[in-house]
C-alpha cells in the first residue's frame, strides 16, 4: 500500500496529539522525534501531496509545509517560462 511507510514511523506507538501541537514548544517536541525517523521524507511528501494542513509531518510544521509548497510552485512556474 502507498502508506506502508507509516508502519515504520517513530510516531507509530506515540499519542497522535503529540504531532498536532498547539504551540511552538509542541512543534519542537514533534520535530525532534521526526528528526530521528527513518521515513521522514516519505511522511513529508505524503503530507505535501495530500495538502494536509494540520500537524507536524516529516519534521515540518504547517507553516513550513506551506513554504515548501510555495517554493515548489514558484520553481515550477519559472521552469515553464524557460
Ligand atoms: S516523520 Fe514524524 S510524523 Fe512522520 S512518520 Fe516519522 S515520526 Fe511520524
Amino acid at each position: 500500500m502507498a502508506s506502508d511507510w507509516m508502519q515504520e514511523g517513530k510516531c507509530k506507538d506515540l499519542p497522535p496529539a503529540l504531532f498536532f501541537p498547539s504551540d511552538g514548544v509542541g512543534v519542537d517536541v514533534a520535530r525532534k522525534i521526526c528528526a530521528e525517523c527513518p521515513v521522514k521524507l516519505e511522511c513529508l511528501e505524503y503530507a505535501l501531496y495530500h495538502r494536509i494542513d494540520h500537524g507536524v509531518w516529516g519534521g515540518a510544521s504547517e507553516r513550513e509545509r506551506r513554504r515548501i509548497l510555495r517554493r515548489r510552485r514558484i520553481a515550477a512556474e519559472s521552469s515553464l517560462l524557460d
